[in-house]
């Protein structure tokens, strides 16, 4: 194939399906190369989307025009919310998917795109530009055949240099039943990157014929749905019910008996795993006082009978496994139609990457997704969406510069690139910005995973507001299309109107719901009502409001074409009216972070010889290279006193910079 594109998208995965989509859908001329067209957006792990961090993710995904909530919304087994007896902040949607027509889905979606070709060959290695060495400027695939590119973005998941393992068996692979991509990331270290290892397990599957269902604890979804996606696409579909089991005192006798054949205390694999998402011999050997720990039998699809067990990954022999697995309730029967391995494969540490996700020292190359050291779908699909966007962005400046303005781009897309040179987003806006954040600015140990405490900011960033957050942000970038942005507008305007209404309804007392008096008045606005903590957001949908109006009141919300019988944003309305000081106060903290977040950092700054900061904060300052004071701040190992040392130094460097202009002004003079 004699072939160049804008962008080319190397794996496709999660990150890699995104960032395809979100560059293509600005306009640039897109290719998904990856080992197999079968297998896009294939959940090798747990068939599920969101759950609390990941949800938000998804959330601030789909509030910027990426597919992820769009995909999970249209072909779930179950919805349900979770923490709901929690505060908002860590209220979050999972949805038990069904694996195959996910993945389907997303490839069909992709398929429909006219500025993107698929194309199943593997990445062997990078083409460099001969005369720049750390130019990369296309990729050789297992073919020998060469395709140029002006970016690119490597989202190859766990298959660099991959090794699975059960027991002490292992061999090479990218996960169970594919093969490995040898050879690439040796080339890029030999490029300048470093790699390291890191690891992941999964759990067995069970045949759902062979468990015997009729005494486990039955986890259903939810009644009343809610979805990922804001645009108002409602797929009903039918729930499945997932179930619990749990381990008992044979179990743990089995797993610490065989403790030695795990690989992972033998020493066969060194690489460390998600520290949120241990092992189940990890769990036994480090919670000894906890008599048990429970596993969810959830199924996979509906075209299949495997139940995935969720909780109970191991890299035990599978001898072991079968004995574990037989020592559960409901499982005494059970039988194994997939081994559970873990897999170890080559990452690339994220600080040598800037906040746009491209490659500090490699121009024209981007990394995203579980190669940059993170674990889980929503993580590698936002992060896809970050690389996919800010490649196309490097791709069409660098087309602008060679030919003249390209108008196949959309034209939004256009603005922005005259203004801006990356799509970055910050931590007080989303989760998204606090993953890359996170993932640039600190030395990670084991696999990243999303959380709600990874956020100083969680309570002005839940996943009700994702859109009220970065649906403009989407827009203005041309992500965003003017569908969704009406649907936007709308649900914003009808907010605006609720709130109103709600701040002028009053209840009489014959009508206040039962057991919430009112004291000292007989009349109180809804608005009122709602800061009191008994009555709350599913009060607030129930009541009929339209016949506690004065009748001016109903008249101009009437006029306005408002439907008073029935408030549709009650969450929404409920958390401002309860939370109204938190949120207040954090959006203070906000404003004060931001003054000194913002102060930026000269490109090139000389951090190794700043003689007044410690030799470790040199040492790590001037691996990471922050632009800005609240990047340095975060970079592990540095202290409050560092930050003070670069503020002065800052200082000084602008008082000499004045200084030398103002002597050679004088001299011009
Ligand atoms: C065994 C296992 C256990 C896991 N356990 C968990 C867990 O417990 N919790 C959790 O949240 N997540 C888990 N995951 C992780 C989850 O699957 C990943 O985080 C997620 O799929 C990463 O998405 P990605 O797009 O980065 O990579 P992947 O989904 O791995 O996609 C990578 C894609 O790149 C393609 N590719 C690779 N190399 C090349 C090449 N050279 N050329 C062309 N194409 C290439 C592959 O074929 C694949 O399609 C597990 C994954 C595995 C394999």
């Amino acid at each position: 194939m004699q072939a160049n594109f804008d962008v080319i998208i190397i794996g496709g995965g999660h990150a890699g399906s995104e960032a395809a989509h979100a560059s293509a859908r600005l306009g640039l001329s897109t290719l998904l190369l990856t080992n197999n067209v079968d297998q896009i957006a294939t959940m090798p792990c747990n068939p599920a989307v969101g759950g609390p961090g990941k949800s938000q993710l998804v959330k601030e995904l789909d509030a910027l025009g990426g597919i992820m909530g769009l995909a999970a919304d249209a072909t779930y087994l179950q919805m349900k919310t979770l923490n709901s007896s929690k505060g908002p902040a860590t209220r979050s949607l999972r949805a038990q998917s069904d694996k195959k027509q996910y993945s389907r889905w997303v490839r069909q979606y992709l398929e429909a795109m006219s500025n993107l070709r698929i194309y199943q060959s593997a990445a062997k290695a990078l083409i460099f530009d001969e005369n720049k060495s750390n130019r990369i400027i296309g990729v050789e695939t297992n073919l020998g055949e060469k395709i140029y590119a002006l970016s690119i973005v490597l989202t190859a998941g766990t298959f660099l240099e991959g090794r699975i393992f059960t027991g002490h068996q292992f061999e090479s692979a990218g996960r169970a039943g594919d093969k490995p991509s040898l050879g690439l990331s040796p080339q890029i270290r030999s490029l300048g990157l470093e790699t390291g290892r890191l690891k992941t397990g999964t759990p067995a599957r069970i045949d759902k014929k062979t468990i015997d269902f009729s005494g486990l604890e039955v986890a259903p979804g939810d009644e009343e749905l809610s979805f990922f996606s804001f645009l108002p696409h409602r797929p009903i579909r039918r729930q499945y019910p997932c179930h619990i089991t749990r381990t008992n005192a044979n179990t743990h006798e089995v797993i610490l008996a065989n403790l030695e054949k795990s690989p992972m205390y033998s020493g066969a694999i060194s690489a460390s795993g998600p520290r949120y998402c241990p092992s189940i011999e990890d769990k036994v050997v480090k919670f000894p006082h906890n008599p048990s720990h429970h596993f969810f039998l959830e199924p996979e699809g509906l075209d299949t009978d495997e139940i995935y067990l969720q909780g109970c990954s191991t890299s035990l022999p599978i001898e072991v496994q079968w004995q574990i697995i037989r020592t559960l309730p409901g499982l005494e029967k059970a039988w194994i139609t997939r081994p559970a391995y873990a897999v170890e494969y080559d990452y690339f540490p994220g600080i040598q990457f800037n906040h746009s996700f491209a490659a500090k020292e490699l121009d024209g190359l981007f990394v995203a997704g579980q190669v940059l050291g993170t674990s889980g779908y929503e993580e590698a699909a936002t992060q896809g969406l970050m690389a996919g966007i800010n490649a196309a962005i490097k791709a069409y400046n660098l087309k602008t510069q060679l030919e003249k303005d390209d108008l196949s781009v959309n034209e939004r897309f256009r603005k922005y690139c005259d203004e801006y040179q990356d799509f970055v987003l910050g931590r007080e806006t989303s989760y998204i910005g606090t993953l890359v954040d996170d993932l640039v600015t600190k030395e990670i140990s084991d696999p990243y995973r999303m959380m709600t405490s990874r956020s100083e900011y969680r309570l002005v960033l839940r996943q009700d507001n994702a859109d009220q957050r970065l649906t403009l942000k989407g827009y203005e970038l041309g992500l965003v299309d003017d569908y969704r942005w009406s649907i936007y507008l709308e649900k914003q305007e009808r907010i605006e109107e609720e709130f109103r209404f709600i701040d002028q309804a009053k209840f009489a007392q014959d009508n206040i719901p039962t057991g919430m008096e009112i004291k000292g008045s007989n009349k109180i606005t809804v608005h009122e009502m709602l800061k009191r903590p008994e009555f709350t957001y599913e009060d607030l949908a129930k009541v009929n409001f339209h016949t506690d109006l004065h009748e001016e009141d109903r008249y101009a919300l009437e006029k306005k074409g408002i439907l008073l019988e029935k408030i549709l944003y009650p969450f929404e309305l409920e958390t401002y009216v309860k939370y109204q000081g938190y949120i207040d106060r954090q959006m203070v903290q906000i404003r004060d972070m931001q003054k000194r977040e913002n102060i930026k950092i000269p490109v090139g700054f000389d951090f190794k010889n700043c003689s007044i900061l410690s030799l470790e904060a040199r040492d790590k300052l001037s691996k990471v290279r922050p632009l800005t004071i609240g990047q340095a701040s975060r970079v592990g190992g540095i202290s409050p006193s560092d930050i003070s040392s670069i503020l002065i130094m800052l200082e000084a460097k602008k008082k000499n910079t004045a200084l030398q202009s103002g002597v050679s002004l004088h001299a011009q003079s």
